[in-house]
């Protein structure tokens, strides 16, 4: 892996644009994103504070030059276009927007007419998807999460499958149903088998979940038939998202023997709209859990690969109290990023630009720690309490889920904002 801290935005530098204390994103964050507001087409931005920035405006005054980025990649509804560029571009574009941005740089700051194009406040903005998402991987990296699943299906003796201690277990999903944080997500229908000694029956899912994960997004990989080593893995990590993926237990567990998550997954996933990279995570890199047995050499890979990003989850009923359900931490997972893009691409699949590659519901030890209602309340046996008087099984028709994200420490906030979505009644 290349030298990072070189990247890292030192701690005491400032924006000229105001920056609320305790925001996510201080100039040392300089996340990606696509937006659009009116008179606007969408395009690529990013952001301080509660401004948005607009990276199309910047670069046709010539102000991103500096990054060796051509000019019209701003101008497109995704950032694909950008992640060709690869890592070193994306380094240069930060490094050009830091000093663009910098308290002491009067460029832009005093410029009225150009300061007023380019700045959009938040509230007049609306995000969209980041990138075109190519294909999607779920993996299925958390310990506790996986022997939670495994002991309520199988039972504690067959809670771990054997492989899972020595390979990133995954899937891979569908990218057509990944949408923007806020979009609403309605209930699916499907079939299920609620009652093991009674024919399957067809309806709406009567036990809608969320997932507590993460996802990372890729820059451009290697050719089809080779392989990215865990060492180079970061390398091709353009930055991560918050990401909802939200499941229909009851579907899910009629149908995924033997092949897997299907229906009760595919009908929508939620992520954040503020890609934040590798980079801006750097000062917040930690080890993850200690792995025994040995992972075999194409997994092992020198330093700390885990990062420090406290995660939390709240539900809000329709016209109620939004109360948290479960805080957790990033760093619980057993297998890190650079470890889950090595081992996908070690029999030669090759990864393109803006492909998204989940980490799995992410659960701590604790049990307000577990990232999905099937491990908050057991299955159901034990209901949530809310703020509001009220109890969870499973969602319910106008709860609203919204996840959230930041790293922090010595004074220094890195943060992924918030996935947002409601639940909509079946159709
Ligand atoms: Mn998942």
């Amino acid at each position: 892996m290349s030298a990072t801290h070189e990247h890292v935005i030192a701690k005491d530098l400032q924006s000229w644009i105001e920056t609320p204390a305790g925001s996510d994103f201080p100039l040392q964050n300089i996340p990606f994103g696509i937006f659009r507001a009116p008179g606007r087409t969408p395009r690529a931005c990013t952001r301080i504070g509660d401004t948005v920035v607009d990276l199309q405006v910047l670069a046709e005054a010539g102000l991103l030059a500096a990054s060796g980025i051509n000019k019209e990649a701003f101008h497109q509804a995704t950032l694909n276009p950008m992640l060709a560029f690869g890592k070193a571009g994306v380094r240069r574009l930060r490094t050009t927007l830091c000093a663009l941005l910098r308290d002491t740089n009067a460029e832009l700051r005093d410029n009225t007419a150009l300061r007023h194009n380019a700045l959009v406040p938040l509230a007049q903005a609306t995000m969209l998807l980041p990138v075109a998402i190519g294909d999607y991987t779920d993996f299925y990296s958390s310990r506790e999460h996986a022997t939670n699943v495994g002991t309520m299906f199988r039972g504690a003796e067959n809670a771990l499958m054997p492989n899972w201690l020595h390979l990133p277990v995954g899937y891979h999903g569908r990218s057509s149903s990944i949408v923007a944080s806020g979009t609403p997500i309605r209930r699916p229908m499907g079939q299920m088998r609620p009652k093991p000694d009674e024919p399957p029956v067809f309806g709406a899912s009567k036990q809608l979940d969320i997932e507590l994960e993460t996802a990372f997004i890729t820059f451009g990989g290697k050719p089809l038939g080779q392989r990215i080593t865990a060492a180079e893995a970061e390398d091709y990590i353009f930055g991560m998202v918050l990401f909802n993926d939200w499941s229909a237990r009851d579907i899910q567990s009629w149908e995924y023997v033997p092949l897997g998550p299907f229906l009760g997954k595919n009908f929508g996933s939620s992520i954040s709209p503020w890609v934040v990279t590798l980079d801006a995570l750097e000062p917040f890199r930690a080890a993850g859990p200690a792995q025994d047995p040995q992972p075999l050499p194409y997994l092992q890979v020198p330093g700390p690969h885990g990062f420090n990003i406290s995660l939390e989850a709240t539900l809000q009923p329709k016209g109620g109290k939004e109360s948290v359900i479960c805080r957790t931490n990033f760093n619980y997972l057993y297998w890190s990023m650079a470890q889950q893009l090595a081992h996908h691409t070690v029999n030669g699949c090759n990864v393109r630009a803006g492909d998204l590659m989940a980490s799995g519901t992410i659960s701590g030890p604790a049990q307000d720690s577990f990232g999905s209602l099937l491990e908050l309340t057991w299955r159901g046996t034990r209901p949530l309490k809310l703020r509001d008087g009220g109890e969870r099984k499973f969602l319910e028709d106008g709860d609203t889920v919204v996840i959230r994200g930041h790293c922090g420490n010595n004074g220094l906030r890195i943060g992924f904002g918030e996935v947002r979505g409601e639940v909509l009644p079946a159709e």
